[in-house]
């Protein structure tokens, strides 16, 4: 075989490019990203020879080594792991193979134009491309693996500018070498002597101490030519065995980093130990912030689960609900096979058990942070709410805790995120219904129609724009006896029964003097509104649109219909505000001649107008537009 040459993606480039100019100080968590990779390498390995034991080469001790060669500066990590056939190796290094591709090429030029070299860490992490960042400490990368299983290997070479080569080659065993051509020590930019000793030896410490498997530094000859001693530079303890007290929190955020591939510090650790029946350890970790595609279909979450220290599966999604997906960390089972496969782990009663006692954990753990620091509940709530309210639709075991735990915007405070609690601890006594509006944006619900009554009689309204808000209000009707009642659907009563009564008397009077004018309009608009009615939500705008109680909110709909082009509209109700100037004109001509050209146009200029008003796409812009000129027109004429 000839040297192949290939092109990195051009992501990968950009990414390249910042690493190799990268300002970033901590260049020596290089090390750590590779060591990472080597030790997921050697756990994926022991997994699959769980089912292929011919795959573990005979008395071969699972380990991770280095080599040093101070003449050549050179740094090399061997792992005897899994290893890549050459398909993968192109696949896993030189492509970003995840959904979010486009995004990080985004906030790569993002970063790069803010030349902000911290950002270039930060990317590392979040879009899970360690091995990239051994070009922040090397000019020439070569990388020799061997897929167990297989006879060939096969060399990966770079200088990271633009394209590498790839050529056949030997190994001996299976697993990867991947050697680092060091650039040269420049100690104030980070670069230290990456072949020293007792640099390596520091760097393991602090960031690879728990790696379950020894990473061994081959000593050199000595100063008379004899052979080195090989010297083990990781305790290897799991640090979910160690008492907290003897675990610095450097040593978890270590931890969490490896497991997570995420850059950041966690905010918040949970050790849980079960004792009695079923026996496990569980070290789990909520992150400070959401992985980029959270909230993607194709989103991969889990926790690492071992068996008796021993890493059995990377990612068990067995053990924690869908909606809580974004708690990451490991259990460790005393009491469950080594071998086990997803399809017993599914059925699995002692997983389950173990699923159940996680997830009383975790929410018992964010009840108590939610009550003792708001600030950093807060922390949690914003890249991590949205998910938690999925647990509401989902989880019907734990739905009244989950409730407790919700925070949504409202009227009352631009700021400040408000509880269910809170909102019914502040309703007047007259209120009967907790109100809620959904929408696009904060924006665009503030300055609907439809808010009008509710803020001339101060009843706060709690804002609702996360997508899956139209399906938790779907299946969140009630709280403690209250009502939730969307703002936007119904007929809207407020203030004391008296108050009611007495609108409600002057509404009816009314209505029977518009009766006929409402006739005509709902004639004019029959084929897009169900029914036209006079409003007593209004106070300042001339109509909206409402939708009936069983009705989908306008945003269901557009969602219905981007998805299935041909769903019937759904018609809702035209309301009118008898008290408005528009309102009042037009019944006073239709009074003296009631077959006026006026009302069809006004429907129809009424109807467009209440569209737009609430932020939604009317069908006919083009005509709306001729309409409103027209009316312009006249009003000058
Ligand atoms: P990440 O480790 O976050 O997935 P990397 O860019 O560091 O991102 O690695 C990309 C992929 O390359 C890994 O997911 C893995 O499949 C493969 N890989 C990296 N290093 C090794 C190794 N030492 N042995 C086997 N596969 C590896």
């Amino acid at each position: 075989m000839t040297t192949e040459t290939f092109q990195f993606q051009t992501e990968v480039q950009q990414l390249l490019e910042l690493m190799i100019h990268s300002l970033y100080s901590h260049k020596d968590i290089f090390l750590r990203e590779l060591v990472s990779n080597a030790s997921d390498a050697t756990d994926r390995l022991r997994f699959e020879a769980l089912t292929k034991p011919e795959l573990l080469t005979d008395g071969a001790k699972l380990e991770i080594r280095l080599e040093v060669d101070k003449d050549t500066r050179t740094l090399a990590i061997h792992d005897n792991g899994i290893g890549m056939s050459k398909k993968e190796l192109v696949e896993n290094i030189g492509t970003i193979a995840k959904s979010g591709t486009r995004e990080l090429a985004e906030k790569m030029k993002k970063a790069k134009a803010a030349d902000k070299s911290a950002d270039a860490g930060e990317l590392i992490g979040q879009f899970g491309v360690g091995f990239y960042s051994s070009f922040m400490v090397a000019n020439k990368v070569e990388l020799v693996t061997r897929r167990a299983g297989q006879k060939i290997a096969t060399k990966w070479v770079s200088d990271g500018k633009g394209d590498y080569q790839i050529d056949r080659a030997e190994r001996e065993a299976h697993g990867t070498s991947i050697t680092l051509h060091l650039d040269p020590v420049d100690e104030e930019s980070g670069l230290e002597d990456f072949t020293d000793e007792h640099v390596l030896s520091r760097i393991i410490g602090r960031y690879s101490d728990f790696i379950a498997y020894p990473i061994v530094l081959r000593g050199g000859p000595g100063e008379d030519g004899a052979d080195g001693e090989d010297k083990t530079l990781n305790s290897m303890k799991p640090i979910w065995e160690r008492a907290a007290s003897d675990v610095t929190e450097e040593e978890y955020s270590e931890f969490y980093k490896h497991i997570s591939h995420d850059w950041r510090d966690p905010l918040e650790r949970v050790l849980q130990r079960a004792e009695g029946t079923i026996e496990y350890k569980a070290l789990l970790f909520i992150p400070s912030e959401a992985p980029f595609d959270l909230y993607y279909v194709g989103h991969e979450s889990g926790l690492r689960l071992y068996v008796k220290r021993v890493s059995i599966m990377e990612r068990c999604e067995e053990l924690l609900p869908r909606y809580l997906r974004f708690v990451q960390g490991v259990v460790d089972s005393a009491d469950l096979p080594l071998n086990v496969s997803r399809e017993i782990l599914q059925h699995d009663r002692q997983i389950r058990q173990i699923r159940k006692g996680l997830q009383k954990k975790i929410l018992d753990t964010l009840q108590k942070m939610k009550a003792d620091d708001e600030e950093k509940y807060l922390k949690f709530w914003t890249p991590f709410g949205a998910a938690l309210k999925e647990g509401v639709i989902e989880d019907f075991e734990h739905r009244d805790k989950i409730v407790e735990l919700l925070l949504f915007p409202s009227s009352r405070e631009t700021e400040k995120l408000t509880s269910l609690a809170d909102y019914v601890e502040r309703m007047g006594e007259a209120q009967d219904a907790i109100y809620y509006m959904t929408g696009e944006s904060r924006d665009m619900i503030e300055s609907s129609p439809h808010l009008e009554a509710f803020r001339d009689k101060g009843v706060e309204v709690l804002f609702l724009t996360d997508a899956v808000d139209e399906m938790l209000m779907q299946s969140l009707t009630e709280y403690k006896d209250k009502k939730l009642q969307s703002a936007g659907k119904g007929t809207v009563d407020l203030g004391t029964d008296e108050e009611k009564e007495v609108q409600k008397k002057e509404l009816d009077e009314k209505a029977k003097t518009f009766e006929a004018l409402l006739k005509r309009i709902k004639t004019s608009l029959a084929d897009r509104v169900k029914e036209v009615r006079l409003s007593s939500r209004l106070t300042s705008s001339p109509a909206c649109l409402v939708g009936g109680e069983e009705d989908v909110s306008p945003r269901v709909e557009k969602w219905l219909r981007q998805q299935q082009g041909d769903a019937p509209a759904q018609k809702r109700i035209l309301e009118l505000n008898p008290e408005h100037p528009i309102v009042t004109g037009l019944k006073a001509k239709f009074d003296v001649h009631e077959t006026t050209e006026a009302v069809s146009e006004y429907s129809e200029l009424l109807y467009g107008y209440s569209l737009l008003a609430e932020g939604s796409d009317i069908p006919d812009p083009a005509d709306f537009a001729k309409r409103f000129a027209a009316l312009m027109q006249r009003g000058l004429g």
